[in-house]
């Protein structure tokens, strides 16, 4: 840490999230069908790793810490401990976090933007997202699926959340971008591509204003 090194840092997070995870089993045991969304305060260790780990240096709102439908988290789990098995490599070694930028629907009811910063609306406890059409929604109910990306059959990560910058939605000063855990027996170099739903999953969702937007014209 005390290098100014984004590469070699962002690898040496792993093993302090790593410490983080484990001494919070409370509901380790307990099954969700829906995802789980909790807003980190701006003074949580957590919040802290996750921005230093984004780097971009914008403004950030909010970052939400994500707990996935269970079934979801089996499916990634039983890949992991395949992965390790099959590498011979541990879970740090197979686990990597990379950046995922995707697009909020332009009528995407999610956000409550208020005087705090960003808040995620509700009813019944139940979050208002899009039926269809929102990266945001989409990913946050039912995380990366091949159907949904550009190509249908692959999925993109970056380690450089600059990269990820490209893929939200273009034109808008406020964007979302997802922290991804990704399976992969070889490290990834800058980009991680893959076909394997079950070699994904989120972990946080990050919502900040784009340090390059600038508005284009005025008629919009
Ligand atoms: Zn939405």
């Amino acid at each position: 840490m005390a290098q100014n090194h984004p590469k070699s840092s962002s690898f040496a997070f792993l093993s302090t999230f790593k410490s983080i995870f484990i001494h919070n089993p409370s509901k380790k045991s307990s099954t969700i069908t829906q995802t789980q969304l909790t807003l980190l305060s701006r003074t949580d260790p957590e919040y802290e790793i996750i921005k230093n780990l984004f780097a971009i240096t914008p403004k950030i709102h909010v970052i939400v810490k994500l707990k996935m439908p269970t079934k979801l988290e089996n499916k990634h789990e039983k890949y992991k401990r395949f992965l390790v098995k099959y590498s011979a490599r541990n879970i740090n070694t197979v686990t990597y976090k990379m950046f995922h930028g995707t697009k909020r629907w332009r009528s995407c009811d999610l956000l409550m933007f208020n005087d705090q910063g960003v808040d995620i609306k509700k009813e019944n406890e139940t979050p208002r997202y899009c039926q269809n059409q929102c990266g945001l929604c989409g990913i946050l109910q039912q995380g990366n699926r091949k159907k949904c990306s550009r190509s249908r059959k692959k999925m993109w990560f970056a380690q450089d959340a600059n990269t990820s910058l490209n893929y939200c939605t273009y034109g808008t000063k406020t964007k979302v971008m997802f922290v991804i855990d990704c399976l992969t027996k070889t490290p990834p170099l800058n980009v991680f591509v893959t076909g394997k739903e079950k070699a994904t999953l989120p972990r946080y969702l990050i919502i900040f204003d784009d340090p390059y937007y600038f508005p284009v014209n005025s008629t919009n």
